[in-house]
């Protein structure tokens, strides 16, 4: 029987690393959303096309070839500056669903994380979590993070990206960022990494039990 996992929240609130992480702890397949957006952003802008333009980016989305979600670089800042306006189009969210919906349903159980699982793509999934921090935690973490891989970035800069893009999720008319009512809010201001994943353990156990009746 499918358990799905879903996990939405801003970006940089540690929600990649603790879905992966229940993942590999449930051997649950993981999907990253954020990467078919990415996709469809980094394909239309090599192609020249218009980003603003909903009915383009939609047909960019329907013939994505899943190959490039491999592509490493896919998981840098400009890609996800891209991802963020293509995301905003209807076309582009449509021509995703049924690829993420089949994707959480498939037999072994499936973790999902997003800005829109718990809301739009899987409302009925059977474990929610909205993973949150502060604006300025995720900036000094994702600073810290690109220090670490050399590049010189100040956390002033990375603090402006973080909040324009919350305001982008969270403004736009299609599926904005938003916590599902049933969804367990995980704020990881306070926490390390260890933590946060113990967290959302015991949200998921709590779930599992539900749903075998214990
Ligand atoms: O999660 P990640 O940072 O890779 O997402 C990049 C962008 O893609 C987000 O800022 C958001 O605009 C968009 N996105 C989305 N819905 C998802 C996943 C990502 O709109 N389920």
């Amino acid at each position: 029987m499918g358990f799905t996992v879903a996990i939405d929240g801003p970006a940089a609130a540690g929600k990649g690393t603790i879905a992966k992480r229940l993942a590999a702890h449930y051997g649950f397949a993981y999907l990253d959303t954020g990467l078919l957006y990415r996709a469809i952003g980094r394909v239309a802008s090599q192609r020249g096309l218009d980003l603003d333009d909903g009915a383009t980016m939609g047909t960019v989305a329907l013939a994505l070839d899943p190959a490039i979600l491999d592509d490493g670089s896919l998981r840098g800042r400009e890609a996800g500056e891209l991802a963020s306006r293509v995301a905003v189009h209807a076309p582009v969210r449509a021509a995703l669903t049924e690829f993420q919906r089949g994707f959480a349903r498939r037999p072994g159980g499936a973790v999902l994380d997003g800005r829109d699982i718990g809301t739009v793509i899987c409302p009925e999934a059977e474990a929610k979590i909205f993973v949150t921090a502060s604006p300025e935690v995720r900036a000094r973490r994702r600073t810290d993070e690109l220090h670490a891989k050399g590049r010189a970035v100040d956390y002033e800069t990375i603090l402006d990206e973080v909040l324009a893009r919350d305001r982008r999720d969270t403004g736009r008319a299609t599926a904005p960022l938003r916590a599902a009512p049933d969804a367990a809010l995980l704020d990881t201001s306070e926490l390390d990494i260890e933590e946060a994943f113990q967290a959302a353990c015991r949200i998921v156990d709590a779930s599992l039990h539900r749903r075998n009746g214990a």
